[in-house]
This record gives C-alpha cells, structure tokens and sequence, in this order.
C-alpha cells in the first residue's frame, strides 16, 4: 500500500475494522420520517444499549419504536417465537395502532436463523396490519445502510403504477362531474387541459431517500422551477401514501447509501433509474438537477446563476477552509459527496475512508469527484473501503490533517493530540441536501476550525505527555 496521492482515484480495500453506528440506528429517523409506522427491533439486550445510548434524549420522547428483547429461551428454541412476537404486535396494535409495523432483524435473528420473512406475511393475516421486514443488521451493513435495506423492503408495497392510474381516473372522473356540473362547459375544459398538460411534462418521478419534509419539499420545487413534477418520494411522511412504481416510473435517489433500494426499484420493480452525482452542495445540487433535467430532455433555466449566488452566499466560510486538509475516516457512506463538495470549496481531501462502496449505483457521483480535483487543480484522493482505522491513525500521524472528520471513539483522543476533529454523525441528521442547506455543512466543517482559531492563544492544542510523543 503507497501513500502516494495520484493522478486518477485510487481504490483500496482494508481489514473493516472500524467504528461506524449499527444499522438498527435508522428507526431513530425513520420512525420521525414515517409518522404512522411502529419499529420493532427483535435483538438482544446489546441493540437496547446501543438504540438507548445512541439516540439520547429521543428516548424519552415515548418513540414509536421497542425492542423485542430475545431470552435465553427463545435463543435455545423453547419458546415459540411466532407466539411471542403476535403477543408483542397485538399490544402495539391496540396501544399504538400504526399503518405500519416494521421488524428490524438483527445480528442474534441471524445467527439463529429466526424466520422473520417467513412469519410476517402469517401474522399480518392474523393482525389485519402490513408487516415489513428489514435485516438491518451489524453483521452485513453499517450506519446509514439500514435505511436502506427498511427502503427494498418497503419498495415491495408500492403500489403497482398502471393500477392506481386506473383507480385515480375512475375517482377523478366521478369528482370531475360531482364539481363541475354547475361550471360552464368552458371552464370544464380549461381545467382539464392544463391538468392534462401538467402530466405531459414528464414522466412519473420517485425520488427515494427518507429527508425532513422540509428539505423534500425544498428539493421538489428545484425540480418544479425546472418544470419537472415530482410524482412521490419513498419513503413518504406516510405508509399509507407510499408511491406507485412500475416500468414507465423514474427513479433516482437523493444519499449516496441506497443502492439495495436503488437495485430492489430497478430489478424488481421495473422502474428506471437516473444515477446522478447526490444533492449535497451547491455543485452537487445543481448537477443532480441537470441530470434529470437532461434524462427527461428539459433544458434547465436560471441553475447557474442560482448555483453562483449560493457560493456567492459562502463566502466568509469558504475563506476558512480554502487550502486546508481534510481526511474522512469513514462511517456513514455521505464520504464521497461530502469530499467533492468540500473540494470544490477548495479543500485537500488526504482520503476518503467508506465502509461501502457500490461503484455502479455511485459512478455518477465518482466521476464529478474526478472532474472536480481536475478543475480546482488538486490531487485525486485515495478512497478506502473498509478501513482499518489502526491504520488510518497512522496515516494521519505522517500526514497531519488539518481536520479529521470521524466518530465519538476517535475524536476526543485525536483533538488531544492537536488535531481537529469534526464528529461525521451529525453530517446524517444535519440538513445538508440542496442549494439552501449547503451553508449548513460548511458550518459543521468549519466550527471546530473556529472554535480551535479562538482556543489557540491558550496554547493548549497538545495535550498528551511529553513521553508519549511517539503517538499522535
Ligand atoms: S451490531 Fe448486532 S448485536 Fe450489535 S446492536 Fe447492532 S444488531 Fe445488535
């Protein structure tokens, strides 16, 4: 392995051993996302540390999420699980009543083989309630990957587009003569033609990622301005609205960690799929606007001026982190997007650690990286996937970044070592999608950079012993 930066991207693959969250963590946001759904997280008492630990004070909001805490009996199959588990849902159904309710597999419904798949659609007969299953376990995925195998999962209970077109058009039509009997015939067709010219602009658009509503909604109307209708999200803030998909249906995806779900609505779902650089940034923004725009053969009106008038808006952020170092450990899978945006603000990126790193679902977004470092004339950073982060420490001990963005586990020893850190889970639940929210992750990039400019006259940066200079 050579530490030499290149003129392409170069990929590595290390050991995994790194710290990153558990996958089950997504019931934290989207259980807020998705407000009539219930999260049953069937796990040990481990995943009940993790959820209650992790997600602070959330906990005590009384969350539409629990956990079915599996017992010696149940791992030793003395009890009966599909028992246990009605016994659990039946109390969720009558103290809740969700739309709703999901089972996150977990590393134990693994390993003893629990058939969760196998009990669900049994269950939900019985239950008259819908039942996804997801294995949003430690043992196959990280952090942010749980969002996406909870959004295959629920891809499946889309409803089938060509049906819903029908039923729409019967309601329609009955609405249509119910509110116009009493408006002249003119007005009648006005209507009509304009709704009918609202769905020739485009083809049906599912965006998939679960975001605020208010950055949906932000995002939507960028497309709207564009004149492309956004005809659902998955998920959306309700089960009951899921989207309809099928093989006239568009697709594209706003977080660089989905592409089980982006493989389940292709494969599966016959949909199409737009693979695009993701909307984080200003220039990320604007190329995943374009590149829809391109696919549905719209010319884009106004993005470059809009585009340039946020990086206008930059400007006193910019000035702090142009020329400064930046190495990503790696946990969430927003790596990449997160570097190429921080690069065309003008940063160094030394590496880009990814737990993982599916190249076909993120070559749109590979390749802007690339042109990036060939535009702002600096060199490609290494990308490494499953980092070993014995080994990154290392790294960081020759190269002294001037900021590292990594988890709770590494930061404070790091920053006691005068190095800057800034903690990259917050990149998840910050708003960081569109052109509006781009000031936000400068703000997170750049507050440790500023707290630190403040701190410096203490001269208090090193904070290890003399002795142990050797390590950083
Ligand atoms: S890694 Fe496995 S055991 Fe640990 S919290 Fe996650 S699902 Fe539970």
């Amino acid at each position: 392995m050579s530490n030499k930066i290149s003129e392409t991207l170069t990929f590595e693959c290390e050991t995994g051993n790194y710290h990153t969250f558990c996958p089950i963590s997504c019931v934290a946001w989207l259980y807020q996302k998705i407000e009539d759904s219930f999260f049953l997280v069937v796990g040990t008492k481990t995943c009940g540390y993790f959820l209650q630990n992790a997600l602070g004070v959330m906990i005590f909001a009384e969350p539409r999420y629990a956990m079915a805490e599996l017992e010696e009996g149940d791992i030793s199959a003395q009890l009966n699980d599909y028992e246990e588990l009605k016994r659990l849902c039946l109390q969720i159904k009558k103290d809740r009543n969700p739309s709703v309710i999901i089972w996150i597999g977990t590393c134990t419904t693994e390993i003893i083989k629990m058939d969760l798949e196998g009990m669900a659609p049994k269950l939900e007969n019985e239950l008259g309630i819908p039942i996804v299953v997801a294995r949003a376990n430690g043992l196959d995925y990280a952090f942010t990957q749980g969002e996406d195998t909870v959004l295959a999962a629920m891809a499946h209970r889309c409803p089938e587009q060509i049906l819903l077109i029908e039923r729409k058009k019967v309601i329609q039509d009955s609405n249509i003569q119910n509110l116009f009997s009493f408006l002249s015939l003119e007005k009648k067709e006005e209507t009509t033609n304009k709704n009918f010219e609202k769905l020739k602009k485009n083809p049906p658009l599912v965006l998939f990622g679960s975001l605020p509503s208010t950055v949906a909604s932000q995002l939507s109307s960028e497309l709207k301005r564009q004149s492309v209708q956004v005809s659902g999200w998955l998920p959306a803030q309700r089960y009951t609205d899921l989207p309809s998909l099928g093989d006239q249906v568009y697709v594209c995806g706003v977080n660089p960690f989905l592409s089980r779900t982006a493989t389940t609505l292709m494969r599966r779902r016959k949909c199409k799929l737009i693979g695009a650089p993701f909307p984080i940034g200003p220039d990320g923004t604007r190329a995943w606007i374009e590149k829809i725009c391109s696919v549905f053969g719209i010319k884009t009106e106004g993005l470059e001026k809009r585009e340039e008038q946020i990086w206008e808006n930059l400007k006193d952020y910019l000035n702090l982190v142009r020329g400064k170092s930046v190495f990503f450990m790696g946990d969430n899978l927003l790596e990449i997007s997160l570097a190429r945006f921080l690069i065309r603000c003008g940063m160094i990126v030394y590496e880009i650690g990814i737990p993982y790193l599916d190249k076909r679902y993120q070559a749109a977004e590979l390749s802007f990286l690339q042109n990036t470092c060939k535009n702002m004339s600096i060199p490609m950073p290494r990308i490494v996937e499953k980092p070993d982060n014995y080994n990154q420490i290392q790294r960081m001990r020759e190269l002294k970044p001037d900021l590292a963005i990594t988890g709770m586990a590494h930061a404070n020893p790091l920053e006691a070592r005068g190095i800057n850190t800034k903690w990259s889970v917050e990149f998840t639940f910050a708003q960081i999608h569109g052109f509006t929210n781009a000031r936000d992750v400068l703000e997170l990039v750049t507050r440790p950079l500023r707290r630190n400019n403040n701190l410096e006259n203490l001269g208090w940066s090193n904070l290890t012993k003399k002795e142990t200079k050797n390590e950083i």
